[in-house]
């Protein structure tokens, strides 16, 4: 299976730049990230988002 992205609930800020990165992967929901669809963007812009959250709440999970 491949590996899927999962924010952390207890580390997003709401910052929404992993949703401004990956609109089709990432939804704010309460003020947090929360995963629509990890198959939205393609590996390399998952890891974009992955990068540049501040507070490093989103993870690979295998
Ligand atoms: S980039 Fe990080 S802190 Fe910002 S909304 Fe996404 S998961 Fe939360």
């Amino acid at each position: 299976m491949a590996k899927v992205p999962v924010v952390d609930p207890d580390l997003c800020t709401g910052c929404e730049l992993c949703v401004e990165t990956c609109p089709d992967v990432f939804e704010m929901e309460d003020d947090l990230a929360v995963i629509t669809n990890p198959a939205g963007a393609s590996e390399e812009e998952i890891q974009e988002a992955i990068d540049n959250c501040p507070v490093e709440a989103i993870t690979w999970q295998e």
